[in-house]
């Protein structure tokens, strides 16, 4: 590790647009709506957030370079089982997450009543404590794509410490 820096901190962000059809899942919590989102895997834009910013704190690129949505592999898999594999990838690198913090856009539906249920999985996949992961939700006041209710964003800061030093 010498001339790496001690701790690493990586940014991801996603947007998915709701479609008919679909189940709406976040933070690997199946949350009853009208409509879900479109995507090749579950669509858990939360996650894949989550993901995105844990590759990056380890400059490993991002989901679509690791799960290509041309794969059929990773047609409807689970995303919470993609955190999962890219634990594994950060560890392989040498680091592990420490820490997660997320926020989901979403005008619809309210989101408050599945937020600890949505950390508890989360944390579960990540192999954390439920102390090192928060997940918040806000609406745009209508303002957007959001707010139009046409899709949810999230965006999520991983913090990585190196693997020998727990
Ligand atoms: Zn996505």
């Amino acid at each position: 590790m010498s001339g790496a820096p001690p701790l690493r901190v990586g940014h991801g962000a996603d947007v998915h647009a709701f479609a008919e059809g679909r189940r709406l899942v976040l933070g690997g919590v199946a949350i009853p709506h009208p409509r879900g989102l479109a995507g090749h895997s579950d669509a858990d834009v939360v996650s894949h957030a989550i993901g995105n910013a844990a590759l990056g704190a380890a400059a490993l690129g991002d989901l679509g370079r690791h799960f290509p949505d041309t794969d059929p592999a990773w047609k409807n898999v689970s995303s919470l089982d993609l955190l999962a594999r890219v634990r594994e990838k950060v560890r392989a690198a040498g680091w592990r997450i420490a820490q997660v913090d997320a926020t989901v856009m979403a005008q619809a539906p309210r989101l408050g009543p599945f937020l600890p249920e949505m950390t508890a999985r989360l944390a579960r996949a990540l192999d954390l404590p439920e102390g090192c992961v928060n997940v918040k939700a806000v609406t745009t006041e209508r303002l957007g794509f959001v707010g139009r209710e046409e899709g949810i964003e999230a965006h999520a800061v991983v913090l990585l410490a190196p693997v020998d030093d727990g």
